[in-house]
């Protein structure tokens, strides 16, 4: 590896700020992306170093753990300060009821993936799904059929490196990956891919749960660490549907909140934590659980017909989205921005007083990724009480992690 990458890299472990979303593969193919002793996804070298030109030079330019640019808004979007920019937005499912129900939420990036294949407006979608060989681990998959897109629909709670595919730098692919893949692929884009960039698909992202924590839910379920695991799925069939998985002839499963909620959830990586862009402000088009709320203002889990909240961020996802739902494909409704925020807590919050946490981190000693545009600070500035609050509390883990 060039000694500039390779410190560049160096610099980013050392400050937990990989987000484990293998882009640096491509800068130098002697890394791999590989779980680390935490369950987390990051580079490792193996072999000689085979860097491309100019490979730390855009690696400072692209890796999510240095940089997150918020893109400039397209042309008439308004951008919102936590939801980003938008030139349409909707409540979105998948027409065909088995990729509705195989989704996440309405399946819409699913009924995406096999309109753009079918219809010859991608070569290929990379996505992500359960290792064939081993399902408890998730692994990049390249779509090219309806059967493929089924396979990969539903959210996988767990590190897997999107980018980490030659695919995603293939002339003619879309690539649906979380969003600080998406802003690592916008970005280096520009130096990797010939002609027009891939159209990029998304999702809001909460944040990538250790490995481990799958391992620990399977156990909890009375699955061994030695038995073969046959299948595994954390959400859809359902929405939100059930985690669940098949071992030794039997299924074992549990709700959204028992996983995600008590076990996934709570292992988010540090990068995670400290992350401006949740909602994907670099993806052509972006989905996310449109849940209702309840009386109390907080999104309802209660299992029923999936719903996606879709929201075009470019000229080119809005003619994908509008293309799509001409063809027939997916079913549009009116969607309410105001209703989207609501039920999205973990979001607002986060990115509200983020600029907070980006500071208690750096007084702590951990420098964490820059985010030119996203006006962070006038967000944390509108509730200075719990921005202290905070900024006291991050310093305070922050120091505590590096005592020990
Ligand atoms: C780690 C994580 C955190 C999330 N946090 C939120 C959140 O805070 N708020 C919210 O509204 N939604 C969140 N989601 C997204 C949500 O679970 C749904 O994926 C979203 O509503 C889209 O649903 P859909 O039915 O349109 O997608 P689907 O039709 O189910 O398609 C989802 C696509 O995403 C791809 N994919 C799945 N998991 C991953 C992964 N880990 N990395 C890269 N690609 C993947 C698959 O290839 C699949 O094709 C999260 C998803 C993940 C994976
Ligand atoms: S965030 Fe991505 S590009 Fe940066 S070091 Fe980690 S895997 Fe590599």
């Amino acid at each position: 590896m060039s000694a500039a990458l390779e410190q560049e890299i160096a610099d980013v472990l050392g400050r937990r700020a990989c987000s484990g979303c293998g882009l640096c593969t491509h800068l130098d193919p002697a890394l791999r992306m590989e779980l680390d002793a935490e369950g987390f996804a990051r580079p490792r070298l193996v072999g000689a170093s085979r860097a491309v030109p100019d490979a730390a030079a855009v690696f400072r330019r692209s890796c999510p753990g240095v940089v997150v640019r918020a893109p400039d808004a397209a042309p008439g979007a308004a951008r919102d300060p936590l939801l980003g920019a938008q030139v349409g937005a909707w409540r979105a499912w998948a027409a065909d009821a088995e990729l509705r129900h195989a989704g996440s939420s309405g399946g819409a990036l699913t009924a995406l993936h096999a309109w753009l294949v079918a219809s010859g407006r991608a070569a290929r979608v990379t996505g992500a799904a359960a290792d064939a060989a081993e399902p408890r681990r998730t692994v990049p998959v390249t779509i090219v059929s309806r059967t493929d897109a089924l396979r990969a629909a539903g959210s996988r709670y767990a590190p897997v490196a999107a980018l980490d595919s030659p695919d995603v730098l293939r002339p003619g692919s879309a690539v649906c990956a979380k969003p600080c893949e998406v802003s690592a692929l916008r970005q280096a884009a520009a130096d990797l891919v010939p002609g027009e960039p891939p159209l990029l698909l998304s999702f809001f992202c909460a944040g990538t749960p250790s490995q481990r924590a799958t391992d620990e839910l399977l156990r909890q379920l009375g699955v061994q660490a030695d038995e073969p695991v046959t299948a595994l799925r954390y959400r859809g069939l359902g929405w939100p549907g059930r985690f669940r998985a098949r071992a030794g002839g039997r299924e074992v499963s549990a709700d959204y909140e028992e996983s995600w909620g008590s076990v996934l959830g709570p292992t988010t990586q540090w990068r995670c934590k400290v992350c401006a862009d949740g909602v994907g402000e670099a993806a052509d088009v972006v989905s996310a659980d449109a849940w209702e709320a309840d009386e109390h203002g907080y999104p309802s889990f209660a299992d029923g017909d999936g719903t996606s909240a879709l929201i075009a961020r470019t000229a080119r996802g809005r003619r994908a989205v509008l293309d799509a739902a001409a063809a027939g494909v997916l079913e549009l409704a009116p969607l309410d921005m105001r209703a989207l925020a609501a039920a999205q807590p973990l979001q607002t919050q986060r990115r509200r007083f983020l600029r907070a946490r980006l500071w208690g981190s750096a007084l702590a000693g951990r420098r964490p990724p820059r985010y030119p545009g996203f006006q962070l600070l006038a967000l944390t500035l509108a509730s200075p009480r719990t921005g202290l609050r905070v900024l006291r509390g991050t310093f305070r883990r922050v120091r505590a992690e590096q005592g020990r």
